[in-house]
């Protein structure tokens, strides 16, 4: 099974039983072997990007709290340079960032050509947490989808493929790691009373990313829903669709120039 991007028809319920584990995924140790494959090859197709410096890769990770982002960076990247990869979390603006457009502070840390850039949270948050939390009108986070597709677009124009990856975790699952994260001193640390309210907002969210993922998916940046109740089936789905993606770019490692071909070791 390999995931399809959100298109005009897809049904986008984001319910409950779409973020559980496919049927067509049977027994876990299976997948925990294609995923392995997978994330040694997507290691390789990193060396022809770093080689190449034809293009950059952009990721987008969004998802409610404990959807498993930082589960994702962990493991799909595995497999990769770390000298290549280069992670941004974005979290609530700080003044400067504030007194400027909303993108100023994403432009800044799109990856250059050869690299693989990571957005923990991301530019889409200016029309989730700030829709659902009422922290800008609505005339103005409305008008920040087509300007988001603008950007996005111009960005695909100048070397940069992006690939958005929406974390879908179930009220049920969610729940489930909050309890294990108040319970576990070694994870605790990772909870906000935020989460929580959060949580009592999920409709609202519901609302707000069906719009985001409706609106925002196109051909040159397009969304993925990946149901993420199962964290191996979640990592595996994605380093599917990045490694199908980059070998699609068809990166090809330079050709050695002929005076350094002529040149002879002693
Ligand atoms: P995480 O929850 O991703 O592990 P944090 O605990 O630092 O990381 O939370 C980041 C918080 O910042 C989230 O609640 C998120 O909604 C918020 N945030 C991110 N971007 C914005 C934004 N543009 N405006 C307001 N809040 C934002």
């Amino acid at each position: 099974m390999n995931l399809r991007p959100v298109g005009p028809r897809t049904r986008l319920t984001l319910s409950d039983r779409d973020a559980r584990r496919p049927p067509a995924f049977g027994d876990r140790d299976a997948v925990k072997s294609l995923l392995a494959r997978e994330v040694e090859r997507l290691g390789h197709l990193q060396e022809r990007l770093i080689a190449s410096k034809a293009r950059a890769l952009l990721v987008v990770l969004q998802g409610r709290d404990a959807s498993g982002k930082d589960g994702v960076i962990r493991t799909v990247f595995d497999g990769c340079n770390p000298l290549g990869v280069r992670v941004t979390s974005f979290g609530v603006p700080t003044e400067l960032e504030r007194s400027h457009d909303f993108l100023w502070r994403i432009h800044a840390a799109v990856p250059p050509r050869g690299y693989i850039g990571i957005f923990n949270r991301s530019h889409y948050e200016d029309v989730l947490v700030v829709r659902v939390r009422r922290l800008a009108p609505r005339r103005v986070w409305s008008a920040r989808y087509a300007q988001i597709n603008d950007f996005e677009r111009m960005l695909s124009l100048n070397g940069v493929t992006i690939l958005k990856f929406f974390l879908h975790v179930s009220r049920e699952e969610q729940r489930e790691r909050f309890i294990d994260r108040l319970h576990d001193p070694e994870e605790n640390w990772k909870f906000r009373a935020g989460d929580l309210e959060d949580r009592k907002l999920w409709s609202a969210y519901t609302r707000a990313y069906r719009d985001a993922l409706r609106k925002c998916s196109t051909p040159w940046a397009p969304w993925y829903v990946v149901p993420a109740d199962s964290k191996t089936v979640r990592n595996y789905l994605i380093t599917r669709v990045i490694n199908e993606t980059l070998s699609g770019l068809r990166l090809r490692f330079p050709r050695l120039a002929p005076e350094v071909r002529r040149l002879r070791v002693d």
